[in-house]
Order: structure tokens, then C-alpha cells, then sequence
């Protein structure tokens, strides 16, 4: 049937990808791929050959008037990413955004993701999340982000770069109490996977050890009522000094 599906593929663990993923690829009109290289080798794992175009950060705008229009022509088009699910910090909100508006059917092919494979997996709350894109990126702004969060009662799932996640902890320590409960998940479906759980503090002190490797989801805690006034959550007997010394 016609319309743009939005076609979640694994993160790592190749048979994560599902059976209608493959159906919907292999029938497709087209794929448009964050990385034609990458979903090729994707797609020739499976013994499909639909044509594979480029559709990423640059060229999402350009390409959107000629998917548009393919699409008003009644074509089948598949959007991937590289890797989980497309439109999760990876292109394609604006083109499903903009299909949407044209009253184009989107249809979502649901599959993995790095943010609920590392919630369920987590041991923290899941009943109430917020999914809050990457750690900013440098120090200033990441204390902000976190600071905007510090009474945020829901679960906090965070993107971080291996290359930020030390500093990225250390602000989160600092922010928002060293004592806070954390979770790192690590090389999620791969032979390394890992869960890693533990205080902020202690995740500062276990990952300088032993240095930052792999893919990372940080899952934090909620906030208590109150949390964000104390300057940490879960009782005040974390004090200005601590925070300071984090
Ligand atoms: N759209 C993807 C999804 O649905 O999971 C996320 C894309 S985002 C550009 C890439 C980030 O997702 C990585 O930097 C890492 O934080 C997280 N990630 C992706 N795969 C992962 C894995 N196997 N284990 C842990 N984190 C992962």
C-alpha cells in the first residue's frame, strides 16, 4: 500500500530487525537511508535489492519535495536510519511532519530503540519517562539541561557520546545530587552489553576507571517533590558543600 513507513532497524543484534521490517523493505518502492552504504550491507543481509536512496541531516530538505511527490504518486516509500528507530535524533520528523500535514499516510513499522531497550532494562521506574535527546554538549548548557530537569519526577533518558559521558556524569553529579540513581546501558543488544547501575557518584568513579567505551543510553532517576529546592533528590542530606565537591 502506498505511503511513507517509518521502518525501525536493529541497534546492534541483527535479529532484532522483525518480519514485517523486512516485508515492507523488500517491497517498497524505495528505501531512503541515513547511510545508502550502511543500509546496503543492512538490506543484503537479508537478501533484499530495493533501490536506496540518500536521506540525512544535509539533504532532508532538499530531498522532501521529491518524496512528497513521489508519494502523492501512490509510491511506497521506506525511511530508515542507520541504526533503532528513524525520527529518534535521527532524520525524518520534518518529512513524516510534513506528509502528515499533506494528509499522506505515515505508517509506523515499529522495532528497537536504544531509549526503551535501556528503560525496561534500567530497574528504574518506568511507569512515567522523558526521553530528552543528547547531553548537551558543552559543560554550560549541559548544566542547564539538567538543572530545567532537577524536579522532573518521570525517568530521565539521555543520548550521551563516549566522548562526553564523563563530563556529562560529572554535571549530572553536580546538578543533580550526587546520590541520584543512575543507570548506564551500554552496547545494547551487542556482545558487550552491559547494565550498569549505581549512583551518579559512583558512576563518575567507575567510568574514569575505567574509561568510556561503546554506545550509551544514561537513565536517571526522577526527582522527589522538593528534589529540586534541596538540590538533590530522595531526602536533604546531600548539602550545598557536597554538591560543590561532586
Ligand atoms: N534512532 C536511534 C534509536 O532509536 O535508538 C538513536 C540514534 S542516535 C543518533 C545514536 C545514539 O543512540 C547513540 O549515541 C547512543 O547514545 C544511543 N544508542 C544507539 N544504539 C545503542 C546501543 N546499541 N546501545 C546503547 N546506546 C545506543
Amino acid at each position: 500500500a502506498p505511503g511513507l513507513y517509518v521502518v525501525s532497524t536493529p541497534i546492534g543484534n541483527l535479529e532484532d530487525i522483525t518480519l514485517r521490517a523486512l516485508r515492507v523493505l523488500r517491497s517498497a518502492t524505495l528505501v531512503l537511508a541515513e547511510d545508502t552504504r550502511h543500509t546496503r550491507q543492512l538490506l543484503t543481509h537479508f537478501g533484499i535489492s530495493t533501490p536506496l536512496h540518500s536521506f540525512h541531516q544535509h539533504n532532508e530538505r532538499q530531498k522532501e519535495a521529491l518524496v512528497l511527490r513521489q508519494l502523492r504518486q501512490g509510491a511506497a516509500i521506506a525511511l530508515v536510519s542507520d541504526a533503532g528507530t528513524p525520527a529518534i535524533n535521527d532524520p525524518g520528523a520534518d518529512l513524516v511532519a510534513a506528509a502528515a500535514a499533506e494528509g499522506l499516510p505515515v505508517i509506523p513499522v515499529p522495532g528497537a530503540s536504544a531509549v526503551l531497550a535501556g528503560l525496561v532494562a534500567s530497574g528504574l521506574p518506568t511507569r512515567q519517562f522523558l526521553y530528552c535527546g543528547f547531553t548537551a554538549p558543552k559543560s554550560g548548557a549541559r548544566q542547564k539541561q539538567f538543572a530545567a530537569l532537577a524536579a522532573q519526577e518521570a525517568t530521565l533518558i539521555f543520548y550521551v557520546s563516549p566522548h562526553s559521558l564523563l563530563a556529562a556524569l560529572g554535571d549530572a553529579a553536580a546538578v543533580l545530587g550526587p546520590g541520584r540513581r543512575c543507570c548506564l546501558a551500554r552496547e545494547l543488544t551487542k556482545r558487550h552489553e552491559e547494565l550498569w547501575r549505581g549512583t551518579l557518584q559512583e558512576a563518575v568513579d567507575e567510568f574514569t576507571e575505567r574509561g568510556p567505551r561503546g554506545e550509551f543510553v544514561l537513565l536517571i532517576e526522577g526527582g522527589t517533590a522538593g528534589a529540586a529546592a534541596a538540590g538533590a533528590p530522595g531526602g536533604g542530606e546531600v548539602g550545598e558543600a557536597d554538591i560543590v565537591a561532586a
